[in-house]
């Protein structure tokens, strides 16, 4: 608290103690990422221990949630950290430094929490510097964020956006139907264990054991879907950014040239060895039937090449079909028995590109045209969908609509509940009519504020 130097000469730390510019926030995204925390305390310490054996390796931050905030002893309620952050935003960070941590207003320690950061255990009785470099990447790790738009809070707010935008941006995830959810419904809590390039390469039957199971069914959407076609119908509909790879929203009537497919979709499917296309649709029986689909295009080939004289197997014809050709196929290959490639669903696996698509619409189309964003359904932890927000001008308001809150980003106003619950709410508010068959006429809904925020609201069907 005492702003007057120390009459003995030494230097008062005036500068920055916690280097709010040294922590590259990249690297500080994800849930857990390991950082090289070697506090003075641990080095310098004569007394240390049992614990030398790990302390020069890389720490985990261990993240923690607002509603977790109360499980720290000291640190942060849900109020302090709100006004934290704000003032962080408001002030920027050296001055905000200044006024907590040069000023001693509060302890480095709590500060951690307020940013979302559990003050680790290894640094329990730690002098409060010890705390400093995790501090700066807590603060980094927030002033990186988009700051919330002040002036959008309420459900009102969000549906005067609704009514006065003009070239809303949607985020769908995958959904309550959708992909990752049928994978858990299979055991398959990883998408990964299935969606690995190399992994089909080697062996596409695990692929195809499951394939039969996520294959778009029916032609059937939900509320959700029938909402984006609702801001399609009224004009508003700028780019459907959708992680789905089941066309729901083709279903709904979104339209193909309004809709970017971010994981690709069974729309078309593609030969692995010299991709040859066809509908999705024409692999599907196989799909069914619980076969590996072959390529009609390599078998042809392969045929022809039996049928000539000598007999020969090399697989390096010049028949037509095998354009593109990779150098892929090595000598050895060269004299097994031909076999025709797989034929793969144009879904994006782990490891494969990205449809481009994305990034040119993206960028060089959407990013100056975009006047709302709006994300359902999804915890943008996935790229490239997550990428969205972050690359779109910071004054471009949005809305998020989920079941529960993320915390890596900050959204204007926060729609917490069953999405199609939100959205229908919404669209009765703004005098539109949203109709589907598992919206009742006489639907309720129910909607309450969530405590220490002015721009979180639950929503709930009265009686549900
Ligand atoms: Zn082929």
């Amino acid at each position: 608290m005492d702003l007057v130097p120390p009459s003995n000469g030494e230097t008062l730390v005036k500068s920055p103690m916690v280097d709010v510019d040294a922590v590259d926030v990249k690297q500080v995204d994800e849930e857990t990422v390991a950082l090289e925390v070697t506090s003075e305390f641990e080095t310098d310490s004569d007394d240390s221990d049992g614990d030398d054996a790990d302390s020069d390796c890389g720490r985990a931050i261990q993240f923690l949630r607002d509603d977790q905030l109360h499980e720290v002893p000291g640190g942060c309620t849900l109020e302090e950290a709100v006004a934290f952050r704000k003032r962080l935003h408001d002030v920027g960070k050296v001055a905000f430094v200044e006024e907590t941590i040069v000023l001693e207003t509060v302890t480095a320690k709590k500060l951690c929490t307020a940013f979302g950061i559990r003050p680790p255990e290894f640094l329990e009785n730690a002098p409060d510097e010890a705390y400093h470099p995790l501090l700066a990447v807590a603060i980094s790790r927030e002033f990186s964020k988009r700051p919330k738009l002040p002036q959008y809070n309420t459900i009102e707010d969000a549906v005067n956006l609704l009514q006065k935008s003009k070239n809303i941006i949607v985020l769908t995830g995958a959904g309550d139907t959708g992909l990752y959810s049928k994978l858990a419904h299979l055991g398959l809590s990883d998408p990964q264990e299935v969606f690995d390039i190399n992994i089909f390469r080697e062996d596409p039957s695990i692929f195809f054991s499951i394939a039969k199971d996520i294959l778009p069914t029916e032609k059937k959407y939900s509320p959700t879907h029938g909402f984006i076609k609702l801001l399609q119908d009224h004009g508003k509909l700028l780019t459907n950014y959708t992680q789905n790879i089941d066309n729901i929203e083709a279903n709904a009537g979104v339209l193909a040239e309004k809709m970017v497919q971010c994981h690709g979709s069974f729309a078309n499917a593609t030969c692995v060895k010299c991709n040859f296309k066809v509908p999705g649709d024409a692999i599907f029986d196989d799909i069914r039937e619980g076969k590996i689909p072959e390529c009609k295009a390599c078998i042809q080939s392969i045929e022809q090449e039996a049928l000539k004289p000598q007999g020969l197997k090399r697989k390096r014809s010049s028949n037509g079909n095998q354009k593109d050709r990779k150098e892929e196929s090595s000598d050895e290959e060269d004299y097994e028995i031909p076999t025709p490639g797989v034929m793969k669903p144009d879904i994006t696996f782990f490891g494969e590109g990205l449809p481009d698509e994305f990034g040119q619409r993206l960028i060089h189309h959407d990013r100056e045209l975009a006047d709302l964003v709006i994300v359902i359904g999804t915890s943008l932890k996935v790229a490239p969908v997550a990428e969205v927000p972050g690359i779109l001008p910071r004054n471009v308001p949005q809305i998020y609509i989920s079941r529960t809150p993320v915390t890596h980003t900050d959204f204007d106003i926060d729609l917490l509940g069953d999405c199609d619950v939100v959205v229908s709410e919404l669209c009765r508010r703004a005098g539109w009519n949203l109709q589907h068959h598992m919206i009742p006429a006489d639907e309720k809904v129910e909607i309450t504020p969530v405590e220490g925020y002015e721009s979180r609201h639950v929503f709930k069907v009265v009686g549900a």
